[in-house]
């Protein structure tokens, strides 16, 4: 039945998605009405309940989600020591047997769907679209991922040969275990496609959810399992940053897959390079994303376009539009827009369809929200937004007007940090070159937009623009919205490392390293 309901691919914006939400809705009350539980740690394919117990609490009311173990160095090192004898097997496999026991988690995945999404949405306070999108999305990244290992035959290649006795071949190989460590905002997709990305690797995996997304952590663990994945290979960790520390300090690991904040990566970077011999570390991090709104640009797509992608998910997506340049002959009609559309924005508890924007996560995004807001008042000017909502539903979380800011000098903090926030800050612009060029001059290179109808403009934009992924003129969204296989996501200068992204063909590489084998096939061999 659910078969002939649509995808939710976040650029599929004008499709009904009724069927789809109602399934949704109806998890969403079914959940709400179980009572809380425990969720152990898994070690070697059993759970486990060492370690200190917290409760998980909802964004969106401070329900309880459940109570998790943080798990301490006896966990971290009996975690890592499961996975290293599991890699023995598993890394070993025929990489055809890897695939297809990897391929039936992303259809364990679409069997489980609506549960996970509605987990997603419990735990993070995201939208009934965000969050089937991003389930969506961990389907076809784990697909996508596997086409890649069939496409390139395992990754093993003959090579030339010197001398005619002489047989070469090339084949990537595991590295050993990874530690897989995920942030808070797309918990199931992202934690999956690290994941999948070692598994097809031929690694065995110690998974850390954000402390803030262990049901969702919980539920990667489980698909593995009914998947069939042998136990020891994937293992999870639940806690924060203690637990991700002591598995970056742990000489048992042999490679790390990290996406999170940039202070937090470059941590990790820091600690690694410190810790004896050097190892692989895949790191996607943070973004301050600017999109451009030239004179020859259709305005109401511009406008939905930018609020889609500044405010969607409360703006806690690293490609979220935190900047836009607008040219000043349609600055004052882009505005009007704009701010009509992100004052028309329902904001509430994620409990039905309608709701577009959610709480911020805790907290700590609150005061930063507060202080960029006070901020922005003394240095700029706030053109819409800027305040904390109140009363009823609002009192069980923080929830904030989606924020837009004028006026802000250029080299302004707020215009050159990641904000995490439904935070906009707007520039005005006389010459396209001269705004790209500040557009670029952030330590982020992660994603960058822009409308325009002008080809000359355009071509201008995809050729200056220094982040990994550009888009231009999609109202669905400004500078969000990658999909695996569709758009590549790679973050440039301070959003990455490695050069090449998430999502795209040259990511399930990098969990694997190459080895050439020769071979000579006469006694000739031993001259
Ligand atoms: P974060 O950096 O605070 O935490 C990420 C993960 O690292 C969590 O699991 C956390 O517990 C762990 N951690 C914290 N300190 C650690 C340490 N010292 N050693 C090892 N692990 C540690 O990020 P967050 O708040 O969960 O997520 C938001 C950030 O992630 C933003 O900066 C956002 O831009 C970035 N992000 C990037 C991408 C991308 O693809 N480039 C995607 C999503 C989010």
């Amino acid at each position: 039945m659910n078969q002939a309901l649509p995808r939710v691919t976040y650029s599929n914006i004008g499709t009904d998605f009724s069927g789809v939400f109602g399934l949704l809705q109806k998890q969403l009350e079914q959940d709400a009405a179980a009572p809380a539980r425990a969720f152990p740690n898994l070690i070697g394919g059993k759970p486990d309940e060492a370690g200190a117990r917290y409760i998980a609490r909802s964004p969106i009311d401070g329900s309880e989600i459940g109570s998790f173990f943080e798990a301490g160095q006896g966990e971290v090192d009996r975690a890592i020591s499961a996975a290293s004898a599991a890699f023995r097997e598993w890394g070993s496999r025929p990489w055809k047997e890897r695939v297809a026991l990897v391929r039936r988690v992303a259809d364990r995945l679409s069997d489980h769907k609506y549960e996970v999404a509605a987990a997603c949405i419990r735990e993070v306070g995201k939208s009934f679209g965000e969050a089937m999108g991003e389930v969506e999305e961990a389907i076809d990244l784990v697909r996508y991922y596997s086409d890649q290992l069939e496409a390139n035959d395992g990754f093993y290649r003959p090579l030339s040969r010197a001398v005619p006795i002489e047989e070469t071949s090339d084949v990537l190989r595991p590295y050993g275990v990874f530690a897989v460590i995920v942030p808070f905002n797309f918990p199931v997709a992202l934690g999956i496609g690290m994941l999948a990305g070692a598994l097809l690797g031929g690694n065995a995996v110690v998974l850390k959810p954000s402390p803030q997304a262990g049901l969702t952590g919980h539920w990667l663990a489980r698909l593995c399992e009914e998947a069939g994945i042998p136990g020891g290979v994937v293992n999870l960790l639940c806690g924060g940053a203690e637990v991700g520390q002591a598995l970056v300090d742990h000489s048992g690991v042999a490679g790390y897959a990290f996406i999170g904040s940039h202070a937090v990566g470059t941590r990790i970077l820091r600690s690694v390079a410190a810790g004896g011999y050097n190892r692989p570390v895949i790191i996607e991090m943070g973004g301050k994303n600017p999109c451009y709104v030239t004179a020859s640009a259709d305005l109401d797509v511009a406008a939905e376009g930018v609020m889609r992608s500044a405010f969607g998910l409360q703006g806690q997506k690293c490609s979220s539009c935190s900047k836009v340049y607008v040219d000043r002959r349609v600055y004052a009609e882009f505005m009007d827009k704009l701010v009509a559309k992100s004052r028309a924005i329902k904001i509430g508890a994620p409990r039905s369809a309608a709701t577009f924007m959610g709480p911020l996560i805790n907290e700590a995004a609150f005061q930063r929200f507060a202080q960029a807001c006070d901020q922005a008042r003394r240095d700029g000017r706030i053109v819409h937004g800027g305040e904390r909502l109140e009363g009823g539903e609002y009192d069980g979380g923080f929830y904030v007007a989606p924020t837009i800011v004028e006026g802000l000098a250029a080299e302004h903090r707020l215009n050159k940090d990641e904000l995490f926030l439904p935070f906009l800050s707007v520039q005005v612009f006389d010459d396209l070159e001269m705004a790209i060029r500040d557009g670029n001059d952030i330590a982020y290179g992660l994603t960058a937009g822009a409308y325009a109808r002008d080809e000359a403009e355009l071509n201008l934009f995809l050729d200056k623009a220094e982040a990994g992924a550009l888009y231009a003129n999609r109202a669905s969204g400004a500078t969000t919205g990658a999909w695996p296989g569709v758009q590549t996501f790679c973050g440039w200068k301070g959003s990455g490392v490695a050069g090449k992204g998430a999502l795209g063909p040259y990511y399930v590489q990098q969990f694997m390293r190459e080895q050439s084998r020769t071979i000579m096939r006469t006694s000739a061999a031993a001259e």
